[in-house]
């Protein structure tokens, strides 16, 4: 016995599961229910205004869903890995779980490339331990305590100065792709 409440209740799960249902099988479901109330129409079930309502809506739904269809081929959405659904490719959050599905970005600090480069001015190494980059930083130090110690054999004359200028520049610049955000701190 056909009526007008399993229309109802089809729509009702067609359109609820038109992002999650397999697409072969929710477009043979809506041929079916196409059938369907072509059917209910020509017994009577329903009337000739409530027909075309329900196709009007049915239609809607299958282009909505050849829609979605195109978004996919076109690397528009994702899928949720929580729920199945198919969601905006730019989605953070689910509309159909409310799970997360990006991560939250990381808050990389902001970093000062000249406060980098004056800590590095006035001692190599510092400007790095400003921008994180703790190791490096005592790196330098030690690299800085060595070769002003060679100026006592007067290369450290040459080689100090070319260290000092790097350091105060690596200083600067890892500071400057920090806040880029090309680098992360070490
Ligand atoms: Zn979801």
């Amino acid at each position: 016995m056909r009526d007008k409440e399993k229309i109802l209740r089809a729509f009702d799960y067609l359109e609820r599961g038109k992002n999650k249902i397999d697409k072969d099988r929710f477009r043979e479901s809506c041929n079916v229910l196409n059938k369907y109330i072509l059917d209910a129409y020509k017994e009577g079930i329903i009337t000739e205004e409530e027909a075309d309502t329900f196709l009007e809506r049915l239609t809607t739904l299958m282009t909505e869903e050849r829609k979605a269809e195109k978004y996919v081929y076109e690397g528009k959405t994702q899928f949720c890995q929580h729920c199945g659904a198919r969601i905006n490719a730019e989605a953070e959050i689910c509309p159909n779980c409310g799970v997360r599905v990006k991560e939250i970005p990381v808050y990389t600090e902001k970093k000062s490339s000249g406060i980098a480069a004056v800590l590095s001015f006035l001692f190599t190494g510092l400007g790095q331990i400003y921008n994180g980059q703790i190791g490096k930083g005592i790196v330098f130090m030690i690299v800085g305590f060595i070769l002003a110690g060679t100026m006592l054999i007067l290369i450290g004359f040459i080689l100090y100065p070319i260290f000092w200028i790097y350091n105060i520049y690596d200083a600067y610049s890892t500071a400057e792709k920090i806040n880029a955000g090309v680098v992360g701190r070490r």
